[in-house]
């Protein structure tokens, strides 16, 4: 048992995905971990749930429309917890003294301020958001060098990477690092062309073979997308160039990713698809705490299987590379308009190949501008969005 007070953790997004596996976890340390901020988009009903279960210091709902709502809620049911409302809130709570570590778990750009709020008042940042990185990667690390705060990646690929380096975050070359090679299960259509996949509906895009997810990363790993968004993460979390970042199908989804070293060895760190090994790792880090993850029954599995990704069927992850590749504000610009494509598609408004095709319309559209200040980039994201609806539009025409 540890003696110190518990860390006070804010779960941003905590009816999510994320935010239910991290509140597992967080659930079996009432000792070492208090969930002391829970925030949601909309739904009132989840996050009293949330509350009456972990008891937070302040619940914040996005969407200030439902504030009195949800304090109405938490009064009835006897709840004494403050409770705030709107996009700033929500910023500031990143912030504040009610916590010192902060579950990045928000999905998409709505994310960004939030987490750049943790980076630069130097809390412990688990970053399960991955569009902020891909946004905003060079000012989110800037936030982090003044906050002094320390940024532990809980996307599975990165936390796995994290694990089989040397002391975190490192110089690469300086530890002998050659390439960083990011595992994808390939999503629910691995093995299928083009014409195959025509006519795919939401509901299908959306039934992940290993993982259960959000509906909109369950999107981009149908897409590939989502691999893409991950090469960009890695390039900025450990400063890897392009050229030494390499995407590797392996459909179990046991394997969460690998680092090879110039003296061939190739270090991996493995474990059951369970986002809470991730979670536990950056919670306790660099201790190793119980995450409730059975154990991975490596006999009891199938052959460990490799492939290479199919850049022709699966076009957004080429497209992620040839942002990255493009340098400045494209990353920016390609996170956008896959979002605006996503949500479209989700809406049943966009065929699942027109996805692509929005995003490589808005890169050809923008040409990429150098990253100055975060206004400038939110404007690029608002620019980039209103070019992808003039091409929805023509899409769904
Ligand atoms: P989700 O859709 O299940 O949950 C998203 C959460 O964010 C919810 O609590 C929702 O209320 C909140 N939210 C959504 N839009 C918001 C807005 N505009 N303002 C404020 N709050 C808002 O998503 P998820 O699957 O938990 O993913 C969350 C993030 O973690 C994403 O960036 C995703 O890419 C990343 N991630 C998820 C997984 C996973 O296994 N689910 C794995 C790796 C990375
Ligand atoms: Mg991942």
């Amino acid at each position: 048992m540890s003696t110190a007070l518990p860390r006070k953790v804010a779960v941003l997004g905590a009816t999510g995905s994320i935010g239910a596996s991290v509140l597992d976890v967080i659930a079996r340390h009432p000792d070492r971990f208090q969930a002391s901020v829970l925030s949601a988009h909309r739904n009132v009903e989840a996050l009293v749930a949330l509350c009456e279960r972990h008891c937070p210091q302040l619940a914040v709902i996005a969407d200030p429309a439902l504030e009195a709502q949800l304090a109405r809620r938490l009064a009835a049911a006897g709840l004494a917890c403050e409770v705030a409302s709107g996009h700033d809130a929500l910023t500031a709570a990143a912030a504040s003294d009610q916590c010192d570590t902060v579950v990045a778990a928000l999905v998409g750009a709505a994310g960004l301020d939030s987490t750049l709020a943790a980076a630069r008042s130097g809390k412990r940042l688990l970053l399960a958001n991955k569009e902020s990185v891909v946004m905003a990667g060079p000012l989110l690390l800037q936030a982090l060098a003044e906050g002094g705060g320390e940024l532990i990646p809980v996307d599975s690929e990165h936390n796995a990477i994290f694990q089989c380096l040397p002391g975190g975050r490192p110089d690469l070359r300086a530890s002998g690092v050659r390439r960083l090679i990011l595992t994808a299960s390939g999503g629910p259509f691995r093995g299928r062309k083009r014409a195959e996949l025509a006519a795919i509906t939401p509901e299908q895009a959306c039934k992940h073979p290993n993982w259960s997810m959000g509906r909109k990363i369950s999107v981009d790993s149908a897409t590939l997308m989502n691999k893409g968004l991950e090469v960009i993460e890695a390039h900025h979390l450990f400063g890897a160039p392009v050229e030494t970042i390499e995407v590797l199908v392996h459909p179990q989804s046991l394997v969460h990713s690998l680092v090879e070293y110039v003296d061939g060895s190739v270090l991996a760190q493995l474990g059951n698809p369970d986002m809470r090994t991730a979670l536990a790792h950056a919670l306790g880090w660099p201790q190793r705490i119980e995450a409730g993850v059975a154990p991975l029954n490596l006999a009891a599995t199938a052959p460990l299987a490799f492939e290479l990704p199919d850049l022709e069927t699966f076009r957004c992850l080429a497209l992620a590379f040839q942002a990255l590749r493009a340098g400045g504000d494209a990353t920016t610009l390609l996170n956008a308009a896959n979002e605006v494509a996503v949500e479209a598609f989700l809406a049943g408004a966009l065929p699942f190949l027109s996805i692509a095709d929005v995003v490589e319309g808005v890169l050809t559209e923008l040409p990429a501008q150098s990253v100055v200040d975060v206004e400038t980039l939110r404007e690029r994201d608002v620019e980039a969005r209103a070019s992808a609806r003039r091409l929805l539009a023509h899409a769904c025409r």
